[in-house]
């Protein structure tokens, strides 16, 4: 269905019930969903010590492998051996951690991960704060001249998605507004446009 409806990509949210309270998936489901797409995997970790699932979610058929700043004190060399794994590098920051906290590592980064609500359920309210960061990101990683995407997650709908894309975010994470949608193929490409016709 997402590949019908446009998707660039699935973000797969994975939470340990320690880093985030719930629980969702892991390795299984990652290749599961490997198996019945060719869609890009963006794989969202709101885990702690991260590092240690990092072979196995490459092996299961991730693509992009992304992390929380505040789980791993060893950011920069993370970042690296998420791409020799041959997988996209990304950088979580939760609404409380500031954009400079990705300033020494913006060209280890392939995405920086800006997340509009507190990361741990689904269906949550955007953080309208989270425009102004996204504006102070996009800065940072065009003053470093990094290529790195920059993507929003959570809360994320017709409502939101205009102001985020407007301050610079290229990248959009959006589950409930789409799988809650009574034509959810519609509301991606619904989603699309009112990023485009601000173009
Ligand atoms: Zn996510």
């Amino acid at each position: 269905m997402c590949e019908a409806g446009g998707a660039d990509l699935i973000h797969i949210d994975v939470m340990d019930g320690r880093f985030v309270p719930n629980l969702t998936f892991g390795e299984k489901v990652i290749r599961t969903v490997r198996a019945v797409t060719k869609l890009p995997l963006d794989v969202h970790l709101m885990v702690v010590e991260p590092a240690g699932y990092f072979e196995s979610f490459a092996g299961a058929g991730a693509n992009g492998l992304t992390f929380h700043v505040e789980a791993e004190p060893h950011v920069q060399r993370q970042l690296s051996r998420i791409r020799e794994l041959g997988c996209k590098a990304g950088l979580a920051l939760n609404p409380a951690t500031p954009v400079v906290a990705a300033a020494d590592v913006t060209n280890d980064l392939d995405l920086l991960l800006i997340m509009t609500v507190n990361p741990g359920f689904g269906g949550q309210k955007f953080i309208p704060r989270s425009v102004e960061k996204v504006r102070a990101a996009r800065r940072l990683l065009k003053e470093s001249s990094s290529m790195a995407a920059l993507e929003v997650d959570g809360g994320i709908d017709r409502e939101t998605i205009t102001s985020v894309w407007k301050a610079g975010a290229d990248t959009f994470v959006a589950g409930n507004a789409i799988f809650s949608a009574k034509d959810p193929r519609a509301e991606i490409n619904e989603l699309r446009t009112r990023c485009s016709s601000y173009a």
